[in-house]
């Protein structure tokens, strides 16, 4: 496997090489640390990604990022994506896989991807198998965070995010010390208009049509770890971070 990535991809082999020196660990060693932080919408991905992604040097891949990004631009894709978002519903597939696709050809992600918010259709999960075969890896773990809908709602209603670094609030429980201003960035904090009531519940409904069967695809398959999402964020990043060490 390592011989042929070597050939295909050229710089890559670097990386793999780390790898195979990463000896006493468990999981499978060959692997770069590819996963997949499933759970629906409000149950803190965004919020786990970040710290995860320091914890473990994982390059963060939001879709919904990737898509309001493309919206602050105003390209074509971000028009595109807007008349779903605004919405709730699913940008169609062929859109975002395309995306990530291109998004997937970043030196950053090579060596390693932590996917939030991706995949959330069958035909999505199929699609990344397909892209982590192209390089001769596969996901190790896919973590996933489930809250109740009652949980989701109160969470989606207090949400704040920072338009420019995309930095996670919550009004009432972890406000940005000045209102309105970015802790991080300095960028406007604002509510995003899918967070909006009338769009919140359409979204945990499309989560439950569309993207839950993913947690059976998944758990046939042995790559599913739960994690209950109602505990504290520190209790739900240590259980991630248990996990992700093991699966290393
Ligand atoms: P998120 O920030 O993950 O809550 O995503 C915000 C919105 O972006 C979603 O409600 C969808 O409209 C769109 N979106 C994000 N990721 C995907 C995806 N994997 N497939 C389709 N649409 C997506």
């Amino acid at each position: 496997m390592y011989l042929l990535q070597i050939e295909v991809f050229g710089p890559l082999g670097q990386f793999n090489l780390q790898e195979i020196d990463r000896g006493g660990v468990q999981g499978d060693p060959a692997l770069a640390d590819y996963f997949v932080l499933f759970g629906p919408p409000g149950v803190g991905k965004g919020t786990q990604a970040e710290r995860l992604k320091k914890g473990f040097n994982l390059a963060h891949v939001s879709t919904g990022d990737l898509f309001r990004d493309h919206l602050k631009r105003e390209t074509e894709l971000g028009k595109l994506a807007k008349s779903y978002m605004d919405r709730g519903a699913l940008v169609p597939d062929d859109v975002t896989i395309g995306m990530v696709r291109e998004r997937m050809k970043e030196p950053d992600t090579w060596n390693g991807m932590l996917l939030d918010g991706f995949p959330r259709t069958i035909a999505q999960a199929e699609s990344l198998d397909d892209l982590l075969a192209e390089r001769g890896e596969r996901l190790k773990q896919v973590l996933f965070i489930n809250a109740p809908k009652p949980v989701l709602l109160a969470r989606l209603g207090n949400r704040l995010s920072c338009r420019q670094c995309g930095a996670i609030y919550n009004a009432n429980t972890q406000p940005p010390k000045v209102p309105g201003v970015c802790d991080v960035c300095g960028g406007e904090v604002y509510q995003r208009a899918d967070d909006r009531p009338e769009v919140q519940l359409r979204r945990i409904d499309v989560y439950l049509e569309q993207t839950m069967p993913l947690a059976d695809y998944y758990e046939g398959r042995g790559l599913l770890t739960k994690i209950d999402g109602e505990q504290s964020i520190d209790e739900v990043y240590e259980s991630l971070r248990q996990v992700v060490e093991r699966a290393k």
